[in-house]
């Protein structure tokens, strides 16, 4: 099956990595020439860490980066496509586009899935004329690593795609788990809210970072602290979700917390800015709780 990755950022690289490592041929497909550049440059060094770790091999390194091509256009990217996965910006109106294009671009018989986080998979699919062939796709980061894809049907989406689907994430090493198109789908539908009511807490002051995060780490035997995870997801996406949930159900029991709109408008957007709930600009591997929360 030939499959074709849209966007070359976090998700994109890792999505093209796991599908060249399982012997499928991908066309990566980014609008930024630097960005597909650097794509390939984390690729060979996850798959360095993979081979230090003994998860791969020199050889399968080698298969999997023959199997990877790249392109700015998306004409050429999507021509011979089976599977498109789409893992662009989280932007509507972006995503909306890049779907009406694939309509038109894409083979008549290939299946659109999407990476989103959050945006209505019926809406987008709306986008196209073969609403029964769209699908999300959702895989988690780092996608060589995270063996879970939550697989969410639109409305319109034929039970034969999700099928397939499903039957290609086992076959990349993966845990589909199938849920419906709502807002959040299952993911950050739970974990959005936990990660807002610990940032709620903060901010009342019922407790420090260092005791939020410690007290979910050890009672609840999480990896990691809600505070450190939004962090690590970056705070301005932890914002955005929450306002589709919010919009999308009507409820306010979504609205994000204030403070955490306020550090968004700021720029304190977590690793990604060197700054969040820890900071991160110093290079030391121990966490360390932002001043401003001392
Ligand atoms: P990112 O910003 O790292 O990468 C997005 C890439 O899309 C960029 O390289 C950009 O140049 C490219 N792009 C923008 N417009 C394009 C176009 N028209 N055609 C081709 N490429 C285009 O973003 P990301 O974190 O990789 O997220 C991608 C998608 O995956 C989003 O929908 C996001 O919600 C979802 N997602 C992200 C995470 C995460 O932890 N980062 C987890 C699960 C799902």
């Amino acid at each position: 099956m030939n499959v074709a990755v849209i966007g070359a950022g976090t998700m994109g690289n890792g999505i093209a990595h796991v599908f060249a490592q399982n012997g499928f041929p991908v066309n990566l497909i980014d609008v930024n020439a630097a960005q597909l550049e650097k794509a390939l440059q984390t690729i060979q060094k996850n798959f360095d860490r993979q081979i230090a770790k003994g998860a791969a091999t020199e050889e399968q390194k080698n298969n999997a980066l023959g199997n990877l091509t790249t392109y700015t256009d998306l004409v050429q990217g999507v021509k011979d496509a089976e599977l498109i996965v789409e893992a662009a910006t989280e932007n509507i109106d972006l995503k909306l586009d890049i779907f009406k294009q694939l309509d038109t671009l894409a083979p008549a018989n290939a299946l659109l899935a999407t990476n989103t986080s959050s945006i209505s998979i019926t809406r987008i699919a709306a986008a196209t004329k073969r609403p029964s062939q769209v699908i999300g796709m959702h895989f988690m980061n780092p996608v060589p690593v995270m063996k879970l894809v939550e697989i969410i049907n639109g409305y319109a989406t034929s039970p034969s795609v999700t099928d397939t689907i499903v039957a290609l994430s086992k076959q990349l090493g993966k845990v589909p788990c199938v849920v419906n198109d709502y807002p959040g789908f299952i993911a950050n539908r739970i974990l959005m809210p936990m990660i807002n009511e610990a940032i709620y807490s903060l901010y009342e002051g019922i407790a420090g970072v260092n005791e939020i995060d410690t007290i979910m780490k050890l009672g609840m035997a999480h990896p990691m602290g809600p505070l450190q995870l939004a962090d690590f997801i970056g705070l301005d996406t932890c914002h955005a979700i929450l306002n589709v949930l919010y919009e999308g159900f009507g409820n306010p029991k979504y609205a994000p917390c204030p403070l955490l709109t306020n550090m968004v408008t700021a720029g304190y957007l977590g690793v990604k800015s060197g700054e969040g709930f820890y900071k991160y600009s110093n290079g030391s591997k121990d966490l360390i709780v932002s001043d401003r929360f001392l």
